[in-house]
């Protein structure tokens, strides 16, 4: 019996995707992270081979192969190098609000360009002043005739100044919580729009992270996303979806440095044998493949749960377990993996430093993991168990 949950056809696309990365984007990793620069040529190399298209539908553009083969291309590519794979995963997040709330006109106008990659997508929910709290959010956007007019600012935001396309969220009724955001999508180059500054930061150094200002930036009412006031749950809809897009980065980040500890720990000897061979190190290896391969169940879980349908409420949990589970294993992995390599393993001549610079901000970004602890327990709290109990003293 084959435990392989994918189809000839899907196995080949993980093929490709496979052999790019090691060919292509591992030999530029340590120079993308070096020069805090973002990489156009990984850009150009996705489009080249439809990489992009993963993400979407066939009738957009896209393939239509799926959400867990576009997981296992995140992970492929975050073995190798972080910031490329999250350029796969950010083009996912910043499409989401088109694909759950957009109309067929809106997606027909957008999402064929983003799965091309001819443009890239970024998603703009966090400020300054609210990250966890995001409905404390103070962006806001007045209705003026057929137009919306945005003020504010937004912060941390992922492919700023390459993104052509942003979702963003602002307030249409200041004074109404939650249920007074809504969500836009905004082009580039709209006047009254800017990247105020891009963040220099301890890891993914290749991409940008940056500051949004809108001062009077106006947008046509015909790049609302649902109606008015739907924008939290919209935004909450998209993140759902797209927090297992960090989960495939950060699983990819965890085997990316088992494997490279694994080889080292193989051909590194002291007191006459590989450092694989004692105990303490072995122990080490092991439980670095359990945790991997106990996050990929969680998250190709969750990728099958999409493919075959399930209901956005049962998305919820399975969502942030994954994204919980798989980037909390990116950190304790690749600290164990500095660790396997000793001295060598701090110096940045060696790929474990990096993964574990990189694999950091997967336990941040997307909902901190405390939220989605949060999340998991608030989703438990709504099941009824107590039939288990039953005659249990
Ligand atoms: C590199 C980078 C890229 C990013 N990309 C994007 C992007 O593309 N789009 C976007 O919108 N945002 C983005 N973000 C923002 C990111 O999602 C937020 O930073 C994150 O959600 C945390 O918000 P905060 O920084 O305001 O921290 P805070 O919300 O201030 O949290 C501070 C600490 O308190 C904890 N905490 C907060 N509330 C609770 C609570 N109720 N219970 C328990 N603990 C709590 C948090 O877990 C955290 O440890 C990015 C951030 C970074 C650093």
């Amino acid at each position: 019996m084959s435990w392989e949950p994918l189809s000839d056809d899907q196995l080949e696309i993980r093929e490709l995707v496979r052999t790019l990365a090691r060919e292509r984007i591992a030999p530029r990793a340590a120079e993308i992270d070096a020069s805090h620069e973002f990489p156009w040529d990984v850009v150009q190399l996705y489009r080249d081979h439809e990489i992009f298209g993963l993400f979407f539908d066939e009738a957009h553009g896209g393939t239509g192969t799926g959400t867990l083969l576009s997981l296992i291309a995140i992970e492929e590519v975050s073995k190798v190098c972080a910031t490329s794979g999250l350029i796969l995963a950010v083009q996912e997040l910043g499409s989401l609000g088109l694909k759950v709330a957009g109309t067929d006109e809106q997606k027909e106008r957008y999402l064929p360009k983003l799965a091309t990659g001819e443009w890239l997508a970024a998603y703009a929910l966090t400020e300054a002043g609210s990250g966890s709290d995001s409905a404390a959010m103070r962006t806001t956007a007045g209705r003026e005739g057929d137009e919306y007019v945005l003020d504010g600012s937004k912060r941390f935001i992922t492919n700023a100044s390459v993104a052509s396309l942003y979702t963003v969220f602002a307030k249409t009724d200041p004074e109404a919580g939650h249920s007074g955001i809504s969500a836009f999508v905004l082009e580039s180059d709209t006047p009254g729009f800017e990247v105020a500054r891009v963040e220099p930061k301890m890891g993914i150094a290749g991409s940008t992270t940056g500051e949004l200002v809108f001062e009077g930036a106006r947008i046509p009412a015909t790049n609302r996303l649902g109606e008015e006031g739907e924008g939290f749950r919209i935004a909450m809809q998209i993140l759902d979806r797209s927090r297992p897009g960090v989960a495939a980065q950060g699983l990819g980040i965890a085997q990316g440095a088992t494997d490279y500890a694994l080889e080292y720990a193989r051909t590194r000897e002291t007191m006459g044998k590989p450092i694989a061979e004692h105990q303490l190190i072995a122990g080490k290896l092991a439980d670095m493949e359990t945790r991997c391969e106990a996050a990929r169940g969680l998250l190709y879980r969750f990728g099958r749960m999409v493919d075959e349908g399930a209901d956005d409420v049962e998305l919820t949990k399975a969502s942030a377990m994954a994204k919980l589970f798989c980037t909390d294993t990116a950190m304790d992995v690749t600290t164990e993996a500095v660790q396997i390599l000793g001295g060598y393993g701090y110096i940045s001549e060696y790929p474990v430093e990096r993964m574990m610079r990189d694999a950091k901000i997967t336990q941040i970004y997307e909902g901190t993991n405390e939220i989605q602890r949060l999340v998991i327990a608030r989703e438990m709290l709504k099941e009824s168990r107590a039939f288990l109990l039953d005659g249990v003293a």
